[in-house]
């Protein structure tokens, strides 16, 4: 089978890393917002593919059997173009959306739609760390009334003023606390991602007791849809095996 992951996801870096494994051709297209990616099984290509129109082509042009939509979940373009992209060019696609975060009866969660939502529910005097991307920080610059820790891999001017925490999140919601703590946080603002990846600091903030702001989910791609690697491999190799509609 030749598959097309669009990935900038761990699950799409380990889906890459099965399929090769059970001797499928595979492309990873990442849209190039990282200057050193993961390396991924398989080959990669980078950069966009100029809408649905262009990712219709290239399914076309690749002679792809399945598309792997397993992009970010708030990447929500990409995955209207993969959609759009799959029926005009009669591929089959299979969307690889993680579940989103739940609150467990101790979280002090305060779920908001959008970055505007999430700067107006920081009360006045806050000392918050927005755990986002340098692109969705704009909402935050009207709250002069707070004190912001951005945390980033890159050096950046932030579009406010900020203290700039220059390091990778931790897996460890030990490490997260304490950096939490080192920095005072009385607030820490993200979005809801899912996955393990980013989830340590949800888990350090539930053993400070500090609210979180948690941005909501743009809506889910449309189905078929799985939640997890181990399904999207299921799925693909039943296509595989029995040519199985998606
Ligand atoms: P987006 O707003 O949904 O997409 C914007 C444009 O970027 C798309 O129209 C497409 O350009 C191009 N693009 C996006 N993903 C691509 C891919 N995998 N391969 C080729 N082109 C791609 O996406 P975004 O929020 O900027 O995210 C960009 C990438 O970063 C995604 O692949 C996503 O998985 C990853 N990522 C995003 C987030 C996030 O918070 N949004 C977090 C972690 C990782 P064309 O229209 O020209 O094809």
């Amino acid at each position: 089978m030749r598959v097309l992951i669009l990935g900038g996801t761990g699950e799409a870096v380990a889906l890459a890393a099965a399929l090769v494994e059970r001797r499928h051709v595979v492309t990873t297209s990442l849209a190039g917002r990282t200057r050193e990616p993961r390396p991924v099984a398989g080959a990669l290509r980078v950069g966009g593919f100029g809408g649905a129109e262009g990712l219709a082509s290239y399914l076309l042009h690749e002679h792809i059997d399945v598309l792997v939509d397993a992009t970010h979940p708030f990447a929500s373009t990409i995955s209207a173009n993969a959609a759009l992209a799959a029926t005009r060019s009669r591929t089959r696609r299979l969307a690889l959306h993680r579940p989103p975060w739940e609150p467990v009866p101790s979280d002090d969660w305060r779920t908001v739609p959008n970055g505007d939502a999430a700067a107006r529910a920081l009360p006045t005097g806050a000392r918050a760390l927005l755990a986002l991307g340098r692109q969705h920080l704009a909402p935050f610059a009207v709250r002069s009334d707070v004190s912001f820790i951005v945390r980033a891999i890159e050096p950046f001017k932030p579009p406010f003023p900020a203290t700039v925490l220059l390091s990778r999140p931790s897996a460890d919601p030990a490490t997260e606390a304490a950096m939490l703590r080192a920095y005072a946080v009385t607030h820490l603002v993200s979005r809801n991602s899912g996955g393990t990846g980013a989830y340590a600091k949800i888990a350090a903030a539930r053993m400070l007791g500090l609210p979180v702001i948690v941005i909501g989910r743009p809506p889910a791609p449309p189905p078929p849809l799985v939640g997890s690697v181990a399904e999207a491999v299921e799925a693909i190799e039943a296509v595989s095996a029995e040519g199985t509609v998606l």
